[in-house]
């Protein structure tokens, strides 16, 4: 039996993100009183605790902060993917997210390399994932 990659499960603060990223939209929350952008979606803003918080649609751009091989797959379900690469990536409107470069060579990858978002499509929910910009 073939094993499954991990599917998000949403809750009140990230079903309108998984929602969004359904659509291939990228999501991520701005507070209307302090002007704080944050990622992950929470009920409340991280500098202000303010629940008066904005969700505005990200470009999907943005540019590798760190990232590493992964060459040992930490369940079966990643084995035929290794060695893959994990990254942090800043999005262009000030946010980071964990995620996968996909359609990238281990050794083509770098600090500073510009990625655009993609979806991979995890039994029905899309997960964003970075791909390299062409
Ligand atoms: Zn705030």
């Amino acid at each position: 039996m073939t094993e499954l990659k991990p599917v998000p499960v949403p809750n009140a603060d990230t079903q309108a993100f998984w929602d969004a990223c359904n659509e291939e939209r990228l999501l991520f929350q701005t507070c209307q009183d302090c002007g704080h952008t944050q990622f992950y979606p929470r009920a409340i803003c991280t500098e202000c605790e303010s629940r008066n918080l904005e969700w505005r649609d990200s470009g999907k751009l943005g540019v590798v902060h760190t990232y590493t091989v992964v060459q040992r797959a930490p369940s079966p379900a990643f084995k035929a993917d290794a060695p893959y690469l994990l990254a942090l990536v800043d999005l262009d409107e000030g946010f980071r997210m964990m995620m996968n470069i996909l359609d990238c060579p281990a050794d083509a990858a770098s600090i500073g390399m510009p990625v655009r978002i993609v979806f991979e499509d995890r039994e029905g929910q899309k997960v964003p994932q970075a791909a390299p910009r062409t």
